[in-house]
């Protein structure tokens, strides 16, 4: 593996909020004074140990952390070569790694003095994730959610409302993620000074991939202290499935300056040539700079610039733009991008079951899927560390359709 001399990666994003060329604060002019000023209480919050400490205690005694470091001795033996090992984020209070993000932003939002809380959610998970910590807090919770995603999510709509949050259904363009994202900035823009827009994964405009890498940066830190006393030394490689980029920049990240190969995994959908999937990096073709909901990043679009749409079998996967910290440590050559298909997925999910008699989220299954290829090439010696960033129960409907029999 090449390791640039030069670790250019350091101390991102610049003052500017960019990573390299990717990254910075592309929104109209209303939002550009809530955006400084959440940078600027963040960075005094991040040098308090009052704010260190209550959020160190909550994710210990309320979210369960540290999540355990599993070794998959089954799974690792099924595939032969390589040994797998497992960061089981799906431990975490509420199944998925979501959680670090929404209460950290909780509790800065508190410490701004602010009541309500917006959030926006494809899936629901980042949803359930908000009105949770909302509910910890004694905050009020307002979550937009395109009618599309609702009708395909209704089990994690309900959550949302008996955990006392208003889900408000959005009912323009495509009814999905993109359109709540929107309805979400302009409900902000209009109540900056009693609401925090909890944004969920390292997307968006600055401070946003900012605040949520370092929320998300508890998944390697302890990953990297767990590796060294269970394995008695870091693992070869880490993989993490990539969507917005939350869980897989927070496990990289504590790693950038060690000698350990990072793997990110994107949808590959119906596989990279039909054009059904999210693989913006791994798609060059399609995959190019652009700028979307605040942020220049890579972009999934068409021959004329347009958001082309994408497919993945997992709904948080399944978004057009990437975080600008992936975009950078690619191009850095400091970090890898690859993808699975819907179809390698799902077989991860199964493997994992019936190996390991873990259930794991369809996301996750993508990060899966690239280890159990991987493995075989290489020695027992060789450690692949995989995220487990959350767990499957929210897809069984899923899988079981897959299998002709829901
Ligand atoms: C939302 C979600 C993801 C994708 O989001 P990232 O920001 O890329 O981490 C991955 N896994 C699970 C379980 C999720 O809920």
């Amino acid at each position: 593996m090449t390791q640039p001399t030069d670790r250019a990666w350091r101390g991102l994003p610049d003052s500017r909020g960019y990573y390299g060329a990717y990254g910075g604060r592309y929104v109209p002019e209303t939002l550009i004074g809530p955006l400084q000023d959440l940078e600027y209480a963040y960075r005094a919050l991040r040098a308090s140990a009052t704010f260190q400490t209550d959020l160190a205690e909550l994710l210990r005694d309320y979210v369960g952390r540290p999540t355990p470091l599993t070794e998959a001795r089954r799974l690792s033996a099924a595939c032969g070569g390589a040994r797998i090992w497992l960061k089981r984020e799906d431990l975490a209070h509420t199944g998925a790694h979501k959680i670090n993000n929404a209460l950290g932003q909780a509790l800065i939002a508190r410490a701004m003095g602010k009541r309500r809380i917006i959030a926006e959610t494809g899936a629901g998970q980042h949803g359930v994730a908000s009105a949770t910590v909302a509910a910890l807090l004694g905050m009020t919770c307002v979550v937009y959610m395109g009618t599309e995603d609702m009708a395909r999510q209704a089990p994690n709509v309900a959550r949302m409302r008996l955990l006392g949050a208003e889900v408000r259904p959005v009912d323009v363009g495509s009814c999905t993620l993109k359109d709540a994202i929107n309805e979400a900035l302009r409900d902000w823009a209009a109540n900056v000074t009693d609401s925090h827009y909890l944004l969920g994964s390292a997307l968006g405009p600055h401070p946003y991939p900012m605040i949520v890498r370092d929320m998300q940066s508890i998944i390697g830190r302890e990953a990297r202290a767990q590796s060294l006393e269970q394995m008695g030394r870091l693992p070869n490689a880490l993989i993490a499935c990539v969507g917005g980029g939350s869980n897989a920049i927070g496990l990289f990240h504590p790693f950038l300056d060690d000698p350990v190969q990072l793997i990110g995994v994107e949808a590959g959908g119906q596989g990279i040539e039909t054009g059904l999937h999210a693989a913006r990096l791994a798609d060059p073709e399609r995959g190019r700079p652009g700028v979307l909901q605040g942020v220049h990043t890579y972009v999934l679009q068409d021959p004329d610039g347009q958001i082309a749409a994408t497919h993945s079998i997992s709904a948080g996967l399944d978004y057009a733009a990437i975080g600008p910290e992936h975009a950078n440590l690619r191009v850095l050559a400091r970090a890898e991008y690859t993808w699975a298909t819907d179809e390698a997925a799902l077989e991860a999910f199964h493997a994992l079951a019936r190996t390991e008699g873990i259930l794991p989220a369809l996301e996750s299954s993508h990060a899966l899927a690239e280890a159990i290829r991987l493995a075989p090439l290489h020695p027992p010696e060789h450690i692949l560390l995989v995220n487990l960033s959350g767990r499957g129960d929210k897809d069984l409907d899923t899988i079981l359709a897959q299998e002709g029999r829901p």
